[in-house]
């Protein structure tokens, strides 16, 4: 059972991408992404240094753009950091925060990635808060208290009123990158779960858009968009493919085509 919530996918190139290739991926995703339904929104997070070309290709057209990453600081004395305003200048919609690549090669705390989200937010940048277990840990069965602890640090310093303006993505780290996807089903279980703490957060939080990442492709990607807690994706490798993207759009759009 699908839901009447607009779908979002999203794609994180992570540490991909070259002025040239970018360019030929931009134009194919923004001619294709023409065909979509409206109720599909589109994006990409691409690295920092291409945030202009992504502002100069994607501008007028409706693929959206956003960062991966922003410092928990304004400004400062912080060499090779990239701040939330930085980030605005170039118009990006989104930039994730807490990326499981992040958390594990990087040390940061779910304090920090909720520090994070507060300054995209008040950059006007929405932040996509990444959640998700590790194999351990969902082997002995403590994916709840690790994805609630997670997504908890960051509601806990946001108001009702700015919760409301996140974006939540679940992402198994034993699915990122992997080929592994959770099952359907394993999604939606976690996305119920995250959905009823956004909840207990306030009315207008409960339908913050919820999307899963971790080896979605155009294959398995509309069995986990029909899911009644499932939003949209965050979507790794196949986003570096322009067809492969696209039809992971598409099967967005087909699953929201459902619920209508
Ligand atoms: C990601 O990096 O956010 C991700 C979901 O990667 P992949 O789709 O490649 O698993």
């Amino acid at each position: 059972m699908s839901n009447q919530r607009a779908k979002l996918v999203v794609g994180n190139w992570k540490m991909h991408g070259r002025l040239a290739v970018n360019a030929v991926l931009l134009e194919g995703v923004v001619r294709g992404a023409q065909a979509l339904p409206q109720d599909v929104r589109v994006a990409v997070c691409v690295p920092h240094p291409y945030l202009a070309q992504a502002q100069a290709l994607l501008g007028g057209s409706r693929v959206a753009w956003g960062a991966q990453d922003v410092s928990v600081h304004e400004q400062g004395a912080y060499t090779g950091e990239v701040a939330a305003g930085m980030v605005a200048d170039f118009d990006a919609t989104y930039a994730i925060v807490g990326h499981s690549e992040r958390r594990a090669y990087h040390g940061e705390s779910s304090e920090v990635v909720a520090a994070k989200a507060q300054r995209a937010l008040e950059a006007g940048v929405t932040p996509i808060v990444c959640v998700g277990e590790t194999l351990e840990e969902r082997e002995s069965g403590a994916t709840g208290q690790v994805v609630g602890a997670q997504l908890d640090a960051v509601l806990a310093v946001l108001s009702a009123d700015e919760a409301a303006r996140i974006v939540v993505a679940y992402e198994p780290v034993w699915a990122i990158g992997t080929g592994r996807s959770a099952s359907s089903e394993q999604a939606q279980e976690v996305h119920a779960f995250l959905r009823a703490r956004l909840a207990a957060k306030g009315a207008q939080v409960a339908n913050v858009p919820l999307l899963y990442g971790g080896s979605v492709k155009p294959e398995n990607a509309a069995d986990l968009f029909r899911q009644a807690d499932i939003d949209g994706g965050l979507i790794g490798g196949a986003s570096l493919k322009a067809g492969d993207f696209l039809a992971i759009c598409a099967a967005a759009a087909a699953g929201a085509d459902i619920a209508g």
